[in-house]
């Protein structure tokens, strides 16, 4: 089973305490920033863009998992490499040049990750496996608040990992992921936890802990 990495959504975090919220993630062993950026066409809400990941940048040395919630990514992606992503993944919902997303990404040096919404196969990443670095499977509806972990995504995460084989790829899952369902995500074969609303709620040192410790 690959390393167990959590990544906390800025999303969820609280702008005014930015500067703190952020070095205490660092002090507790989060592994990556996950930053959503949403367009309001593909996803209802409008949140972050090239400027504010350049402003993370700067804020954090923990590498940038920037997940594009964007229409026609491609058009995008050069201003948000440039701004310094680590990780770029981008829908394969969003865009008909999938693999020319991925490819772009790598060219730039950064890694490169495809997202599934709920509703799509895992069918649709067979052929380009190889170029990518990070699966991104959402457990939720991107951008709507207030939704429940989709269990019936297990069976998608589980076909996936096999899919994956020994490709040194790493499965995310992103949406409403506690302490309670982390362990069947990651029984089922997910390494990398996006945590957003829980990891805020009350001591982020603490949940860090409690979502490692839900995975022993
Ligand atoms: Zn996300």
């Amino acid at each position: 089973m690959s390393e167990i990495k959590i990544a906390p959504s800025v999303f969820a975090a609280d702008l005014g305490l930015l500067r703190e919220q952020l070095a205490e993630m660092e002090q507790a062993g989060a592994d990556l920033l996950h930053v959503d950026v949403m367009d309001g066409h593909f996803v209802e809400r409008m949140a972050f863009g090239a400027d504010h990941v350049r402003a993370l940048r700067k804020l954090t040395r923990l590498p940038l998992d920037v997940h594009m919630m964007v229409e026609r990514p491609e058009n995008h992606l050069d201003s948000i490499l440039d701004a310094g992503a680590d990780i770029v993944t981008v829908h394969a919902e969003a865009t008909t040049r999938l693999l020319s997303c991925m490819q772009k990404i790598h060219k730039a040096g950064a890694r490169s990750g495809v997202v599934l919404n709920p509703a799509t196969s895992e069918e649709t990443i067979r052929y380009i496996l190889d170029d990518v670095d990070m699966i991104l499977l959402m457990t939720v509806n991107p951008g709507e608040g207030g939704q429940h972990f989709l269990p019936a995504v297990l069976d998608k995460i589980k076909c996936v990992r096999g899919m994956i084989d020994e490709r040194p790829i790493d499965l995310e899952v992103d949406g409403s992921i506690d302490d309670k369902v982390i362990w069947s995500c990651y029984e089922a074969g997910a390494n990398v936890f996006v945590s957003g609303g829980y990891l805020f709620k009350g001591s982020i040192t603490e949940n860090i802990a409690k979502l490692r410790k839900a995975c022993e």
